[in-house]
């Protein structure tokens, strides 16, 4: 991801060496250093103030920061059964990357019969990130064992006078559950695990050749990419200009929080908290950011503040610096920090090559939902459709079809001509949150959550098809005040060409 953000954009990116870069700096201070800080600055007059106060946020930003952890990474106690290179065996299907989409498309691949290979470079580690999902996208697919908290409700604040009760039960994913779940089917079905990194692949025709970073080479007949967002070995062959997803989250101890615990927050796009930081408010009031927060009690909670999407992304440091000003004017005084996550989620863009000879899936293969970031759901649910196309293909004599015919065959059944119109809907409402700044932001979310809740929860979920997509763009049109309308006339008739000739260019 580092790497990614060099690449596609100048986004300033924190070392995964926590504090380090703060350690070093001049605002190297304990708490009490820092109030000490504060106060001095207090006394200080005229011109120097906006200065100071640019310090403090700073100063309180590296403060926040050294309350992390040495990143601990834990790993999932199980034998996995190893591949064994020497017997020159080619595998039914080799899969690329052990994250989520990875490991539920070999579970269900082997449990068709079929030979698997899994590869990852840590394939025990548990998964990093803090997923939260709707309790009823999970109810759907059987895993409400791996949520470990839910809450009845989220709540929504447009702004300091508007807040919204959100009636759809939200969860946090047990992430080690989970991957355990998932682990114990692979290994009872007889996947193999190979711990190491793909570098290359080279096709026959018939099989492909993956070759590792250990200088071990997987044979399969075929191979699936799921390595998220590093998009190991899926091509594409237009320009890759995603808008980006950017927030820094804190799973913390504190003394006190102001939310319920029964509800999640999942938006508070409020920004009395920047009154006394002009240029601070300024940033935020044309691209704003949005606090997102899992109460779990009274005194721990996980809080993550949030870009939705800019082109280029948000800075992380900017991020924080937002953060530590929310968090001081809500009055949550951080006691220590669990864990905490960079997240940079590219959202749109363009799909992959649709065929190509690596079949993907997840975030190599486009799966983000472009208006909102969200993918865990939506990959698992997609994952038997990926795996009953593989097996359907090798079918019983293991060979009814293969090579570039096979993966065609699967990259069909994973972006039918409905997904991709669809997708390309979300893309349309990405370039138009693109636009918007916060006053706009708050404009579109006052009338998205007033939606019937068949529209709104049918687009977070992905559930809403072409033409109804239409409709939800004509209820939300219907829904917004004047001033939106406006707004959203002059800033989405671009996207909205844009969206009309990409969904008459693309045929099956
Ligand atoms: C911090 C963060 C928070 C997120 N929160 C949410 C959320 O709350 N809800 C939601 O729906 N979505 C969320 N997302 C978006 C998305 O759901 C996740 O990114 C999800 O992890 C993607 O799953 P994946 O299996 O496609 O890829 P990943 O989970 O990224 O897994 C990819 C795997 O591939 C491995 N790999 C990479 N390169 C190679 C290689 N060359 N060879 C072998 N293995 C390789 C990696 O080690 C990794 O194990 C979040 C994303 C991030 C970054």
């Amino acid at each position: 991801m580092d790497t990614l953000l060099k690449t596609h954009n100048k986004l300033e990116f924190l070392p995964q060496l926590h504090g380090v870069l703060d350690k070093s700096s001049n605002f190297n201070l304990s708490s009490s250093k820092i109030q000490n800080r504060d106060f001095r600055f207090g006394l200080k007059k005229s011109n120097n103030l906006k200065r100071a106060r640019n310090l403090c946020v700073k100063a309180s930003r590296s403060a926040l920061l050294e309350l992390v952890p040495e990143t601990k990474k834990e790993n999932l106690e199980f034998e996995l059964p190893i591949y064994d290179p020497t017997k020159g065996i080619v595998v039914d299907l080799a899969v690329v990357g052990g994250g989520p989409a990875g490991l539920a498309v070999a579970q269900q691949v082997s449990e068709a019969g079929l030979s698997v290979c899994s590869i990852d470079p840590s394939p025990k580690l548990i998964w990093p990130n803090n997923y939260g999902v709707w309790v009823d996208e999970f109810e759907a697919m059987d895993l409400l064992d791996c949520l470990d908290t839910t809450w009845s409700g989220a709540v929504v604040y447009t702004d300091d006078n508007t807040k919204k009760y959100l009636d759809r039960p939200y969860g946090r994913v047990n992430r080690k559950q989970l991957k355990s779940k998932m682990l114990q089917k692979c290994i009872s079905n007889g996947v193999k695990f190979h711990q190491a990194k793909v570098i290359k692949v080279i096709h026959e025709e018939s099989k492909s050749l993956l070759i590792c970073n250990d200088g071990v080479t997987v044979q399969a007949a075929v191979v699936l990419d799921a390595t998220g967002f590093s998009r190991c070995l899926v091509q594409y062959d237009k320009p890759y200009n995603p808008g980006y997803q950017v927030a820094y989250g804190i799973l913390a101890e504190v003394e006190e929080h102001p939310f319920d615990v029964d509800k999640m927050l999942f938006m508070d796009w409020r920004d009395s908290h920047l009154n006394n930081n002009v240029e601070l408010k300024e940033r935020n009031s044309s691209i704003p950011t949005f606090l997102y927060a899992m109460p779990f009690s009274s005194t721990r909670i996980f809080l993550e503040e949030t870009s939705l999407v800019a082109r280029p992304g948000v800075s992380m440091k900017d991020i924080q610096e937002r953060m530590v000003a929310r968090l001081r004017h809500l009055g949550i005084k951080v006691k220590s920090i669990e864990e905490d996550e960079h997240c940079v989620i590219p959202m749109g863009g363009p799909l992959p090559v649709l065929p190509q000879r690596v079949v993907g899936i997840g975030g190599t293969a486009g799966m983000v939902h472009p208006s909102t970031g969200y993918m865990v759901a939506r990959t698992l649910a997609a994952a038997p459709i990926v795996a009953n196309s593989i097996v359907r293909c090798l079918g019983s004599d293991r060979r009814s079809l293969s090579g570039d015919d096979l993966s065609a065959e699967v990259w069909k059944d994973l972006w039918p001509i409905e997904r991709r119109r669809q997708r390309e809907f979300f893309c349309f409402g990405m370039d138009i949150l693109l636009k918007l700044d916060l006053q706009g932001t708050r404009r579109f979310f006052n009338a998205f959550f007033d939606l019937e809740p068949h529209y709104w929860h049918g687009f977070l979920s992905s559930r809403l098809f072409l033409p109804e997509l239409l409709f939800f763009g004509f209820a939300l049109f219907s829904r917004a005040s004047n001033a939106s309308r406006i707004e959203i006339m002059a800033k989405g008739t671009v996207p909205l060409v844009k969206m009309a000739n990409n969904l008459v260019q693309d045929r099956d």
